[in-house]
């Protein structure tokens, strides 16, 4: 759930035209206010009373996975919880603001590569419909490369491929669902099992020095 904005919102006359980690911002989008090395300007919609938000999201703690390998993948972008402005907006909703987003287009894709160029680039290759495109008709979510691997017959293998963080096993199957980045989500996903680990290691470390079993 993002904080509530309506105080700023309301002694604004415009309406705001896009959105980053649930603050308003005015005036045309521009990587550049909110870059990291890759953003994405994505179409999202309450899924309580369908408000448009346009949302900038850029690579997410803990990992900062590349927003391409997270598309490659699942074909969404983990948006989470729209704004909490829908009344704002002039609709009428009723707890939009802790159900996570629809993520309907990647509508603007942008990268900075800093080892040739500090300069943003624009690349239309990742703008495209996402998981939620569909959503006004009969047809299903379209989850990307991980609808493809829970459809197929390699759905155990990947499972224990993933527990195992057996990489050779991933990335093949990955190739076999026609994944644009096979090496690159193996090792997300990897990060990913690693970074839980990691978690429960802590936890149980801390529960052992301070006994709050
Ligand atoms: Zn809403």
């Amino acid at each position: 759930m993002h904080f509530r904005y309506d105080e700023i919102i309301a002694q604004i006359s415009e309406r705001p035209t896009w959105w980053f980690n649930g603050v308003p911002r005015y005036g045309a989008f521009d990587p550049a206010i909110v870059g990291s090395f890759e953003i994405a300007l994505v179409h999202t919609e309450c899924r309580e009373c369908r408000t448009r938000y346009d949302v900038a999201i850029g690579p997410q703690p803990p990992s900062f996975a590349s927003l391409r390998d997270v598309i490659s993948f699942e074909n969404r972008l983990n948006i989470g919880d729209p704004p909490f402005a829908c009344a704002e907006m002039g609709a009428r909703c009723s707890g939009g603001y802790c159900m996570t987003s629809l993520e309907i287009r990647v509508l603007e894709f942008w990268t900075k590569d800093g080892r040739i160029s500090n300069a943003w680039r624009r690349d239309a290759n990742w703008e495209r419909p996402l998981i939620h495109a569909n959503w006004d008709s009969d047809a299903p979510d379209d989850e990307g490369v991980w609808g493809r691997i829970l459809d197929s017959d390699r759905i155990e293998e990947w499972s224990q491929a993933r527990r195992d963080g057996d990489f050779p096993t991933m990335v093949a199957i990955l190739k076999e669902v026609d994944c644009e980045r096979p090496s690159e989500v193996a090792h997300m996903v990897d990060v990913e099992r690693r970074y839980q680990l990691l978690r429960a290691e802590i936890s149980a470390m801390r529960s052992d020095r301070f006994d709050e079993n």
